[in-house]
């Protein structure tokens, strides 16, 4: 490809909008541009790079055995109906109406079109198991889109849904698709984590989210070192800290905590550590149309996800209470607690455990310490807190560490989540309808793109796996009206372009210092610049990844050097 040719127009500063790398260099290389908040158009640059994406996800989906179909972005109201989704699924679902008012949406995800191909084409037995996959535009109404192709409200996505006969064949399609994704991850050269995760929206009962390490990400994880344990922190437990295990009950007391509500304020009146205290925050339910009262230790944080998985509630239906709601039920805003308070009240483990514990009182001022659960209030126990760092590993005990990851890819086992009210079923051998088990698998495309950004760049710019690269080479005259430079670049550029090389021939009429730093900022993995030296066949070579190291090499050495690195690639 000649430059001159080419549609690109890189960036010199940074565009205000963009906040991380990846938004940042994606921008100013001239892969993306930006249409609205959230929406993104793919250039020549960058759309060469997702192709290059999608086909190593493709290459290893249907080395799996999975097969590829197209389904549309538009799916109507009654298959989501049918799943009983269109009610659950809150306003990230882009809903429309056609001219007959007929209902639909963008399809955020594709279980619902998924299900429906299957059960009206698969009857027997003999077709399973069955794994189907896509790669396809997904749509999703951000509150907030941000960080550019992290956050989108467009986004490609592979997503994948096997069919099985039973437990035990779904188990061996959920093995497969855990390797296969390691091996894609593998292939993209990510620093990335497979942890086990919460089922959220999409449901089931087994997850596994791959997480490209990353600073930016917005998900955290903990991991054990020990013994491989590792979890999204919604999804993360821990070994509760019994620390007052060996104190015996004491008599309530009540104390004064004048305008206290906090509990730094409290535990630094009462002179008591904040575990000693038990923070009650109480929700409104609107699916369940119910409050509930969560208490966890004063050092920790509640996990809103445990609680909505408890009360078997949405995310978009659980908010704080109000303060007048709270006086409602009899109680004050910054003095709540779990004693004589009417409703739903989940107990954190660690808080169950405490013999002198230290809650609101309920009425204004005041708190009661001395208070044990079991003897002096009740209430559903679980895991209701956030697990983190330096927590102990709930398999061996052993400290967790603490990381951020983006999520890049997640599996679920659905059982028969989907396949049992959509009437998904094969005929087996007693001749009865049985539903079909199901797993369901994505990746986000273009979120791995900005990952691998994330893990692959310096000061200058991006700094692309060869496999992914753009191009692999750029040759760059330093002038190219020079009649020995010229020769040797298009000599070279028909050699390598002739040998499967995806080259760059940079022609345009520009300073050698500026085209330099379009090709460090776009990243492309070789440089081959033609000099004062052309005529006797000697170029200096730079490879991205080495960008201080510039060689004076003779041409067949750079040539030779560039095919063995190409032909390796996969
Ligand atoms: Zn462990």
């Amino acid at each position: 490809m000649l430059a001159s040719k080419m549609l690109l127009k890189t960036l010199k500063d940074t565009p205000q909008e963009a906040k991380i790398p990846s938004h940042i260099l994606l921008l100013r290389a001239g892969m993306i541009k930006n249409e609205v908040s959230g929406v993104f158009n793919y250039l020549p640059l960058g759309l060469r790079v997702l192709r290059k994406i999608e086909n190593i996800i493709r290459e290893e989906m249907d080395n799996s055995g999975a097969e590829e179909i197209l389904c549309s972005a538009i799916q109507p109201k009654e298959a989501w109906e049918e799943s009983g989704r269109w009610s659950k699924y809150g306003p990230e679902l882009i809903r429309f109406k056609d001219r007959h008012e007929r209902e639909f949406c963008l399809g955020p995800t594709h279980e619902e079109i998924f299900t429906t191909i299957v059960r009206d084409l698969v009857k027997s037995s003999k077709n399973l198991p069955l794994n189907i996959y896509q790669i396809q535009t997904k749509y999703r109404d951000e509150v907030r889109p941000r960080f550019g192709l992290m956050r989108s409200r467009e986004f490609i996505m592979k997503d994948a849904y096997s069919f099985d006969k039973d437990q035990e064949g779904l188990d061996k399609s959920y093995q497969n698709m855990y390797d296969t994704y390691s091996r894609i991850f593998d292939r993209f050269h990510l620093k990335y984590r497979p942890v086990l995760a919460d089922t959220g929206s999409i449901g089931g009962n087994a997850s596994h989210q791959f997480m490209a390490l990353s600073e930016v990400g917005e998900s955290d994880i903990v991991y054990c070192d020990d013994c491989g344990y590792a979890a999204d922190v919604e999804k993360a437990e821990a070994k509760a800290d019994n620390y007052q295990m060996n104190l015996e009950p004491a008599d309530i007391v009540e104390v004064e905590t004048p305008n206290m509500r906090t509990i730094e304020e409290v535990s630094s009146y009462l002179k008591v550590m904040p575990k000693e205290m038990v923070k009650t925050i109480i929700y409104y339910d609107n699916f369940n149309k119910q409050f509930v009262a969560v208490l966890v230790r004063g050092d920790r944080e509640v996990n809103e996800i445990k609680v909505i998985n408890a009360i078997d509630s949405t995310e978009n239906d659980l908010r704080l209470a109000t303060e007048e709601e709270i006086l409602g039920l009899g109680s004050i805003h910054g003095f709540c607690g779990p004693i004589g308070l009417n409703i739903k009240i989940l107990v954190d483990t660690e808080v169950s455990l405490l013999k002198r514990a230290i809650v609101g009182a309920n009425k204004a001022n005041y708190h009661l310490t001395n208070v044990c659960y079991g003897r002096d209030f009740t209430g559903q126990v679980g895991f209701f807190r956030k697990a983190c760092g330096g927590d102990l590993c709930p398999v061996c005990g052993k400290p967790l560490k603490q990381e951020r990851g983006i999520e890049v890819g997640q599996i679920f086992k659905l059982q028969t989540k989907y396949s049992l009210p959509m009437n998904c079923t094969y005929t087996n051998e007693k001749n009865e309808q049985v539903p079909m088990v199901m797993g369901c698998y994505g990746i986000g495309v273009t979120r791995t793109l900005a990952s691998i950004i994330e893990q692959y760049h310096d000061d200058l710019g991006i700094i692309w796996p060869l496999n992914v690269a753009p191009y692999h080479a750029v040759i760059v005259p330093i002038n190219y009206k020079d009649e020995a430079q010229q020769a040797l670049a298009n000599e070279l550029y028909n050699t390598l372009t002739k040998a499967g090389v995806e080259t760059i021939l940079d022609d345009r009429d520009a300073k050698p210092g500026f085209k330099f730093k379009d090709w460090e900022l776009i990243g492309i993995p070789y440089m081959i610049i033609c000099g004062r030296n052309s005529v006797n066949n000697v170029v200096e070579f730079k490879v991205r990844t080495k960008v201080e190291e510039k060689q004076e090499l003779p041409v067949e050495q750079v040539i030779s050097t560039i095919l063995n690195a190409v032909k390796d690639i996969r």
